[in-house]
């Protein structure tokens, strides 16, 4: 068994490890006491396009996501601007549109892949002297007064915080939606650039975003039940196209697919609290939201960044108890975390009920979001930079 001492373990090497990774590094002067604890080694650019491991996610990130990336030297080079959103639902009225010029931004988000975003990371990460250990999967251990035990296969580290970024969730609540998410992509005969869309469905919501790899097409994020998800998953790619156009409707002209599909399980899950004396969770470990509206990444970055800028002091005198800081980064991430939690575990539920009252509510809500600015402007405030105290 080899042991070895570190300020600060990031337990799982996601793209909100990573980020933490990064900031962390910026603000000490010994970048090798923090150590990032990942599995295996990442993929050379030339196997990454074609691994089948590469996750087939496309991520819409908000302008406060893009900014945060931008100043690390993080932004992946290939995105596809989002500068107008258009939410409606299907067979019934109302509808909203946001526009980037109604709030002076040049843009509303901006969709990257996953795995791009995921290895420019890592080749950051990789040059900032971050301590990188590659192993199984790790796992905290006991704490005491001094500091608290993790453990990667043989090797036992001991640290002042480990941070849990393993995108587990939590198991305090759970919500099983029971939707799954088809993930692939689509071109559009009559293509719009630069907008964005948000369908909700009696199956679930359908997104279809302008796709960061191909300008032609549309990614497309398509939630139903885990029943009909399969048959979709199944279906030849004509009878899909034909199913996809038919739920989006004709606002694109026809859709067609050729690209694989991927079905991810939705659930919420949350921890109550993100910090148990020295282990800290993050991002999708902290939460694991639905991915309507595209929050989950956003909001775990927003964790990383204030968990960062909570510990900067502590992180010049380490032998200190961090007990008062990590009970300021609870504080303070409070409110974002179940506003945002909240907003996306209401939207999928609420207009997706068979209850015509409740569906007629839904529409009316989307009607006066379009006749208010006043009403528009906090919801697409939050989904812009996430809440701000
Ligand atoms: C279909 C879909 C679409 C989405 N679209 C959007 C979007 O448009 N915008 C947005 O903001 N979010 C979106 N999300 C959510 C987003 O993908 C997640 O919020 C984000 O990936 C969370 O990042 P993370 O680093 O916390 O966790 P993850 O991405 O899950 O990464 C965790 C990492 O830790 C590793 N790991 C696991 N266990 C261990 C362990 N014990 N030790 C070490 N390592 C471990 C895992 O292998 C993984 O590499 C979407 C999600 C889905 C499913």
């Amino acid at each position: 068994m080899t042991q070895s001492a570190y300020d600060i373990a990031i337990l799982g090497a996601g793209p909100v490890g990573h980020v933490l990774a990064l900031l962390l590094a910026r603000q000490t002067a010994q970048p090798e006491r923090i150590v990032l604890l990942a599995g295996s080694p990442p993929a050379t650019p030339a196997l990454l396009a074609s691994s089948p491991a590469a996750d087939p996610r496309v991520l819409a990130m908000n302008h406060g996501s893009r900014v945060l990336l931008e100043s690390l030297q993080a932004w992946s080079g290939r995105a596809a601007d989002i500068r107008h959103v258009h939410v409606s639902q299907r067979g019934r009225l109302g509808s909203t549109i946001i526009h980037s010029d109604d709030f002076q931004v040049p843009r509303l988000g901006s969709v990257v892949s996953y795995a791009e975003l995921h290895a420019t990371l890592q080749a950051c990460v990789a040059a900032s002297g971050v301590t990188i250990l590659y192993g199984p999967p790790a796992q905290a251990q006991d704490q005491d007064s001094l500091g608290i035990r993790v453990r990667q296969g043989d090797t036992e580290l001991r640290c002042g915080i480990a941070v849990l970024s393993d995108g587990s969730g939590g198991a305090d609540i759970r919500r099983e939606y029971d939707q799954h998410a088809i993930v692939t992509s689509a071109v559009a005969t009559l293509p719009r650039a630069a907008w964005a869309w948000e369908r909700f469905t009696r199956e679930g919501p359908l997104a279809l975003l302008p796709h960061p790899l191909d300008a032609r097409a549309y990614s497309v994020v398509w939630c139903s039940a885990p029943g009909r998800a399969a048959q979709l998953a199944q279906m030849e790619n004509g009878a899909f196209s034909a199913a996809l156009s038919e739920a989006f409707g004709t606002r694109l002209g026809r859709l067609s697919s050729q690209a694989p599909r991927h079905v991810f399980p939705l659930a919420l899950s949350a921890r109550r609290t993100l910090v148990q004396g020295r282990l800290v969770a993050i991002g999708n470990a902290a939460q694991t939201l639905h991915p309507v509206a595209g929050q989950g990444l956003n909001l775990g970055l927003r964790d990383a960044a204030r968990l960062a800028h909570t510990l900067t002091e502590w992180l010049s005198c380490p032998a200190d108890n961090p007990g008062a800081r990590l009970a300021e980064f609870v504080s303070a991430r409070r409110a974002d975390r179940w506003i945002t939690a909240g907003l996306t575990d209401l939207m999928p539920r609420a207009f997706a009920t068979r209850l015509a009252p409740l569906e007629h509510a839904c529409g009316a809500g989307l009607l006066a979001l379009d006749l208010a600015a006043p009403l528009r402007a906090p919801l697409a405030r939050h989904l812009l930079q996430g809440f701000r105290a």
